[in-house]
């Protein structure tokens, strides 16, 4: 067969680019200064490093790493890792600001960051992956710290690589220090409550919404796009309370059932399938795409970036979207959902129930003392209803789509704090 060049993607949009514009809009609303727009602006510190590995067969691979500090004025900054092989410094840039932003519509004491590196954890051993985590971590080791930067999961990391993180680092300093990482295993520090606690924070915004829109979560059908940690625990929860989840996908395509797919089977599947949802029965198979315009009450996109763009804007069908995933409206997409009239909670209000109980984690680490579920579970919602409830009022303040209101309420709050704080 012959190769054919790919063609260039029209609308693709810079994440970093569609994060700016709207950063722009509430920045105009606000009436920011432009020194403060300026600093609030630019990442206050980015860091590139090559990681050599030594790879199973003895040869030596060459990894790039990131690590995005966007800023550090409202505390010490917090955010995840990713380890994929599409990682590229400006969607770090771009996910390292939604988490200053997210720290502060959920008002806790972060500031935010994000790393990641460029690498296939689907093709490499657990040896090497986690060679390259404490190659990682030793490159971090002036920028890591309780006080300074903590990292957490994100795509294609878990638990087990925030265990190795948390060691490297220990070892490197000269004694355990467990607050340095969180979404650490359970023995190791982390939190009751932290596995499920992003979904479980979108359970809490799209029931909140619903509520808003006077939608009966009883019977209520909903399409899930990404059955990974996101996406699984809010279909799980949200099935938990009455709403009927029609259709869930992953990479390996849609699954549709108009009755209500059964999750906890779902998930029992995944586990037992090296993760995949491939030949799930009791559905019927479509392609992955075709999941995000569906005819149903809620769409929450719980994959990646950038999936709801100007190509299929227009053919969503949902009356609310609850944005899982970190980014997946484009830019140019959100006045098209805005002008249909559907309702968004976005990614930086609704999927910020992980960083919440991260930050609970890193709380009962310097505690040295352990929360129950219900506690954690109990004070995550509390925040994510209050913070949903800030959001609502201040979209109604200044006639502005929940997204834009997000954006404000975190600018606002962290550009006070700078105002305070002071530069040079
Ligand atoms: P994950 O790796 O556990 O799961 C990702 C899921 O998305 C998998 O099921 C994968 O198959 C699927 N997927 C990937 N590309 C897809 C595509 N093109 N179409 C359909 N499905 C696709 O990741 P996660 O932790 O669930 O994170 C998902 C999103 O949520 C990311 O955007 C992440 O930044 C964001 N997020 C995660 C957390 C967290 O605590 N894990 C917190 C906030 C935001």
């Amino acid at each position: 067969m012959s190769y054919i060049e790919p063609a260039p993607i029209r609308d693709h949009e810079n994440p970093f680019e569609s994060m700016m514009s709207r950063f722009k809009i509430a920045s105009e609303i606000l009436g920011l200064d432009e020194e403060i727009y300026n600093v609030l602006k630019s990442p206050a510190k980015q860091v590139t490093v090559s990681l050599p590995v030594t790879m199973d067969d003895g040869s030596v691979k060459v990894f790039e790493g990131f690590r995005v500090i966007h800023s550090n004025i409202l505390g010490p900054s917090k955010g995840g890792v990713r380890y994929d092989p599409g990682v590229h410094i400006d969607e770090v840039k771009a996910l390292a600001a939604w988490m200053t932003w997210k720290c502060a519509v959920v008002d806790i004491p972060y500031g935010g960051a994000k790393g990641g590196i460029v690498c296939n954890p689907r093709e490499m051993s657990a040896g090497e992956i986690e060679r390259l985590t404490r190659a990682y971590t030793m490159s971090m080791i002036e920028i890591f710290g309780p006080d300074r930067d903590i990292p957490a999961p994100d795509m294609g990391t878990g638990p087990r690589e925030m265990a190795w993180l948390m060691d490297e680092y220990s070892r490197a300093i000269g004694h355990t220090t467990n607050a340095v990482v969180t979404g650490k295993p359970l023995v190791l520090g982390g939190s009751l409550g932290r596995t499920e606690a992003t979904g479980r924070g979108v359970m809490v915004t799209a029931l909140a919404a619903m509520e808003k829109l006077r939608i009966n979560p009883y019977g209520a059908s909903c399409a899930i796009q990404g059955f990974g940690n996101v996406g699984s625990f809010a279909a799980l929860l949200l099935e938990e309370r009455g709403v009927k989840v029609t259709s869930i996908s992953d990479l390996s395509g849609a699954y549709v059932n108009e009755g209500g797919i059964d999750i906890p089977k779902a998930i029992d599947y995944r586990n037992d399938n090296n993760g995949s949802l491939e030949g799930l029965t009791g559905a019927d198979q479509i392609p992955g795409k075709e999941i995000l315009t569906l005819e149903v009450d809620v769409l929450i996109p719980a994959a990646k970036e950038d999936v709801i763009t100007i190509k299929n804007a227009d053919d969503i069908k949902a009356k609310l979207i609850v944005e899982g995933a970190n980014g997946p409206t484009s830019y140019k997409a959100d006045k098209i959902i805005f002008d249909k009239g559907i309702f968004v909670a976005p990614d930086i209000l609704a999927n910020a129930g992980g960083v919440t109980v991260s930050y609970f984690e890193w709380v009962q680490n310097r505690l040295g003392y352990k929360w129950t579920r219900e506690r954690v579970n109990r004070r995550s919602d509390r925040i994510m209803k209050d913070a949903f409830d800030k959001v609502y009022k201040t979209s109604e303040k200044y006639n502005v789509s929940l997204r834009i209101a997000a954006y404000v309420v975190a600018i606002d709050k962290v550009a006070r704090t700078y105002k305070y704080r002071g530069g040079y």
